[in-house]
C-alpha cells in the first residue's frame, strides 16, 4: 500500500491561544486584511486578533462584510480592499464563510482572473499567507486547501482548490463558539460529521485520512446527542473534532452528500451543515444496502449502529423540508456532473442519488 499525507497548517489549540501564540503571525506580513462577518466579529475573536497583530507591530484593515455562502462579488470587494490597503497577509475570522472568502481573496489578490475563470482550476502556488480563526465548529476550513463559493454560472456552490489555500496557522479557541445559537451549533456539527463520513467513503481515503476521520467521529458522534447547554469541554471537543474532519477532507475531499447538498443551499437557502444533515442518514442507509465495507468502520468509530446514527441525525434536523419530486430529479441529474461523485467508493448511479433525495426530502409517496 502506498499513500501520502499533506496537512501543512500549524494548529494552535486551547482557550486564549490567539493571545498566547499570536506572535507566530509576525513573519507573515506587515499589513493584514482581516476577513470576517458581523456576528463572527462579536464573539471575541476579532478583538483578540487585532490585539495580537498590534502587539506584533502589524497594521490591519478589517473587512467585515462577508455573508453566509460568500459570493464572487464579496470576494472582489475584499481583493480591492486588500490592494488598496497594501495588505500582504490575510486573517480569516469566522465560520466557513469568512474563512473561505479570506482564502479566495488571498489567492485572487495575487492571481488575477476573470469571473468566468475563477472556478476553472489550475491555480498556482501563490497566495497571500493566511492565518485562520474559526468561530463555528464545523467546516474545518482552517486546515483545508479549499474555498467554497456561490457559483452563479453553475447555479450551485463550487470549490476552488489549491495547496496555496492551506492557511499557515489555525488558532482553535473554543471560547469563540460558546455563544453559538443552538441551530448553528447543530448545523455545523452535522457538517463536521459529514466531512468525516464522506472522507471515509472516498476511494482516495488512506490510513492517514482515516486516522483523522475516525478520531473525529469518536469525539464528535457521542456529543451530537445533546447539543443543548454545552460545557466548555464539549465546545472545545467539537472544535477539535471539526478540525480533525477538516484534516481528513484536506486529503480526500468530500463526495456525494456535499454534492447533493450544494443545490439545497443554492436554490433553497438551506444552511450548509443542515443540507448535509438532511441527506447523510439516507446515504448511510444506501451504503448499508450496498454492503459498503467502510460503513462498518464508520459505525465502530461512532460507537453506534446505522439506525442509531440516523435517529441522531433526525433529531438534529427536526422537521424536514419537503421538495417536489421534479426538483429532486433535477438535482439528481445535476449531482452526477460533480467530479467528486465518481470518486465515491460505491460508485453512485443517478438512481441512487435520486433515491437518497426522495427518501430524505420527498413527500413520502416514494417507496423503494
Ligand atoms: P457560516 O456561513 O460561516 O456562518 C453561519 C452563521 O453563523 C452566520 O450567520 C454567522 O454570522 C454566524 N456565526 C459565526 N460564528 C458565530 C459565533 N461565534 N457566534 C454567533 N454567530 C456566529 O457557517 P459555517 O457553517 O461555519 O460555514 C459554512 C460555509 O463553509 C459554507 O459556505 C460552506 O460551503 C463552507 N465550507 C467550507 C469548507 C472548506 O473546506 N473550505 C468545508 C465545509 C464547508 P455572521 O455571518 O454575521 O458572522
Ligand atoms: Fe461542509
Amino acid at each position: 500500500m502506498s499513500f501520502s499525507s499533506y496537512v501543512p497548517t500549524k494548529v494552535f489549540c486551547g482557550r486564549g491561544c490567539v493571545r498566547e501564540y499570536g506572535a507566530a503571525m509576525k513573519p507573515l506580513g506587515a499589513h493584514a486584511l482581516i476577513v470576517t462577518g458581523k456576528s463572527s466579529a462579536r464573539c471575541g475573536a476579532l478583538q483578540d486578533v487585532c490585539a495580537a497583530l498590534a502587539a506584533n507591530g502589524q497594521d490591519y484593515t478589517v473587512f467585515d462584510r462577508v455573508l453566509p455562502n460568500p459570493t464572487l462579488a464579496c470576494v472582489r470587494e475584499g481583493v480591492a480592499l486588500a490592494r488598496a490597503a497594501g495588505a500582504d497577509l490575510v486573517v480569516g475570522v469566522g465560520g466557513g464563510s469568512p474563512m473561505d472568502a479570506a482564502k479566495a481573496i488571498a489567492v485572487l489578490a495575487v492571481e488575477a482572473r476573470a469571473d468566468e475563470a475563477v472556478f476553472a482550476g489550475g491555480y498556482g502556488e501563490a497566495a497571500l499567507p493566511m492565518a485562520h480563526v474559526p468561530t463555528t465548529a464545523g467546516t474545518g476550513s482552517e486546515v483545508t486547501p479549499y474555498a467554497i463559493l456561490t457559483d452563479d454560472f453553475a447555479r450551485t456552490k463550487t470549490s476552488i482548490s489549491s495547496p496555496a489555500l492551506f492557511p499557515k496557522f489555525a488558532f482553535l479557541d473554543g471560547s469563540y463558539t460558546d455563544g453559538l445559537p443552538l441551530q448553528i451549533t447543530r448545523d455545523t456539527a452535522a457538517d463536521a460529521l459529514s466531512h468525516a463520513v464522506e472522507s471515509m467513503l472516498k476511494k482516495s481515503s488512506s490510513p492517514a485520512s482515516e486516522t483523522f476521520a475516525k478520531e473525529s467521529l469518536r469525539i464528535l458522534y457521542p456529543r451530537l446527542k445533546s447539543l443543548e447547554d454545552l460545557t466548555e469541554e464539549t465546545r472545545d471537543a467539537l472544535l477539535w473534532a471539526s478540525c480533525l474532519a477538516g484534516m481528513a477532507i484536506a486529503q480526500t475531499g468530500t463526495t456525494i452528500v456535499h454534492g447533493m447538498g450544494y443545490f439545497l443551499t443554492y436554490d433553497r437557502g438551506v444552511a450548509h451543515g443542515r443540507a448535509n444533515a438532511l441527506l447523510l442518514g439516507e446515504t448511510l442507509r444506501l451504503c448499508e444496502e450496498k454492503g459498503v465495507p467502510a460503513l462498518g468502520e464508520i459505525c465502530v468509530a461512532c460507537g453506534a449502529s446505522v439506525d442509531e446514527i440516523c435517529k441522531t441525525l433526525s433529531h438534529l434536523c427536526g422537521a424536514r423540508e419537503n421538495v417536489p419530486r421534479e426538483t429532486l430529479e433535477r438535482y439528481a441529474a445535476r449531482t452526477m456532473s460533480n467530479k467528486n461523485i465518481g470518486k465515491c467508493k460505491f460508485d453512485p448511479t443517478q438512481g441512487d442519488v435520486l433515491r437518497i433525495l426522495l427518501r430524505s426530502l420527498g413527500d413520502g409517496s416514494f417507496i423503494g
